[in-house]
């Protein structure tokens, strides 16, 4: 068998969530540090991605650190919340200027988290950019605010790589950062060596992308930085457990990634509204591995001669049979 990937998870896959329905939460609050517990609580996870700022804010870094070792896990990312109220019209792309400088000075107060806890970038979710409605906004003055912003960042911290996860939209009706292509030419505008991006398998499959495809082209231009991995019916964000709903294409996503020989983490974006969120990561996790063990029976030869031919009933039996032997047997593995 192939060395197992590490796997990790986002950590508000932990904490409380809020919509405009359940405005009370769906569960109590957690603090960073609970969150850290529960994560640790999963029990296969090494990595976890970290909001900022912390809950509750003054949290000092040094007790997030403590609560990561005593858990065996690092933080992989810092994620600045430049979503929030403030920045209902945007961040990157917000008219008013003193919010476009508090977005720099949130995201740098971020980098300077993300090199304490040692990570491997600042992801960034620009969930506010974009447009509600037709008109609304001036879009080569966006592209040019969006571009320039990210450009500035990035070179005034010329040690940290900044990973872009795009989505086509929510909150905004229509997000600026919606596609893999798109979001590939902004950064080809923004002409900085550390700017990437971070694809969110489900993100991709409900702007309608294949998210193969979407993975094999970012990695083409080397700027994979990381993935996230949930699943939903395609008409919105649902953040479901991974391989719950598209399971095959959940399997050609991973296996892009391996015949592109991208090793990095696998990480959970699932949203466990009304699930345990560590039962929920575990079932994660354990479809992540009978994946992995999936890619490792895969007859890639007969995919191979298949794909020449563009075969498609071949190629979905190599899939399928892969798919279907990968289960352990009972108490086996
Ligand atoms: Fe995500
Ligand atoms: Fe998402």
């Amino acid at each position: 068998m192939t060395q197992e990937p590490q796997y990790g998870a986002g950590l508000w896959h932990f904490a409380q969530y809020v919509d405009r329905y359940a405005t009370d939460g769906y569960g109590p609050p957690v603090t960073t540090l609970e969150a850290i517990d529960l994560a640790g609580k999963v029990g296969d996870l090494a990595v976890v991605d970290i909001t900022y700022p912390f809950n509750p804010p003054g949290l000092p870094v040094s007790q997030v650190a403590e609560a990561l070792e005593r858990n065996s896990l690092r933080a992989i990312g810092i994620t600045p919340e430049i979503y929030t109220r403030e920045f209902c019209r945007g961040a990157f792309t917000n008219p008013d200027p003193g919010v476009r400088a508090r977005t720099f000075d949130l995201v740098s107060a971020a980098v300077g988290v993300a090199r304490e806890l040692g990570c491997d970038y600042v992801k960034l979710w620009p969930g506010q950019d974009g447009h509600d409605y037709p008109f609304q906004v001036d879009h080569g003055q966006v592209w040019s605010y969006a571009v320039t912003g990210l450009r500035a960042l990035a070179q005034a911290h010329p040690d940290m790589k900044f990973a872009i996860e795009y989505k086509p939209r929510e909150p905004r009706v229509s997000m600026f950062f919606s596609s893999a292509a798109k979001t590939l030419l902004a950064i080809g505008d923004m002409d900085v060596p550390n700017v990437g991006i971070l694809l969110d398998f489900g993100h991709s499959l409900y702007g309608g992308e294949s998210p193969a495809e979407a993975a094999r082209l970012i990695h083409s231009r080397g700027l994979l930085y990381g993935i996230d991995v949930n699943d939903n019916f395609r008409g919105w964000d649902d953040d479901l457990v991974v391989g719950s709903v598209h399971l095959v294409e959940t399997l050609e996503f991973f296996y892009t990634l391996r015949e592109c020989g991208w090793d990095g983490i696998w990480q959970l974006d699932q949203f466990p509204f009304r699930e345990d969120s560590v039962e929920a990561a575990r079932a994660g996790i354990e479809t992540m591995r009978s994946i992995h063990r999936a890619l490792d029976l895969l007859d890639v030869t007969a995919l191979r001669q298949a794909q020449d031919g563009q075969d498609a009933l071949a190629a979905n039996r190599v899939a399928r049979q892969a798919i279907m032997s990968c289960q352990p047997s009972v108490g086996g593995l």
